[in-house]
């Protein structure tokens, strides 16, 4: 069990995640959190780039699915509802068992899957524990000063991270 803060890959926003990009890494099924990377915290519903954006993922064959540590009564059920997709609550991320549960539900090997979230010290962690390619996507909103905070302990960890954005068919390294 890798038990490394770093995460392979860094976006801006899980909508610039394309499904060509996930296919060149081997990617056939992607999991989500769902605070602050498919919804702002409170928010009643995905933002509708986020919904287009799950349609062309989905539509790139590559299935998707929630693993959320929200405890919220309702709220991954409903939007996950909203992205049709399934999903697991309450999932204690950074321990990595959500995401076995979620891989032995889709019936998907480790190695073609891959986890986004925002945070680095639940999403990357439990994603790289599990064995599975983590994406790190910048927080759709800090709206308060722990977030902010948190968000800056990240930052050494985000800048080691491949960034590597998908522009049409062209994949930029830096
Ligand atoms: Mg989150």
């Amino acid at each position: 069990m890798k038990f490394s803060p770093v995460p392979a890959y860094s976006f801006g926003a899980v909508s610039d995640i394309s499904a060509a990009f996930l296919r060149e890494i081997g990617v056939t099924f992607l999991m989500l959190d769902l605070d602050n990377t498919l919804a702002p915290y409170g928010a009643d519903a995905p933002e509708e780039r986020v919904v287009r954006w799950a349609d062309s993922v989905r539509a790139g064959g590559v299935r998707l699915f929630i693993v959320s540590n929200s405890r919220r009564p309702g709220r991954a059920e409903r939007l996950a509802g909203m992205m049709r997709i399934g999903y697991i609550k309450n999932a204690r991320k950074p321990s990595p068992a959500g995401i076995f549960a979620a891989l032995r539900e889709s019936g998907s090997a480790p190695d073609r899957a891959a986890f986004a979230g925002d945070q680095v010290y639940t999403d990357t962690l439990a994603a790289n524990r599990a064995g599975v390619t983590s994406i790190l996507v910048r927080p759709i909103r800090l709206s308060n000063a722990f977030l902010a905070a948190r968000y800056g302990l990240e930052a050494p960890f985000r800048a080691m991270a491949r960034p590597a954005q998908t522009r049409g068919d062209r994949r930029i390294r830096r």
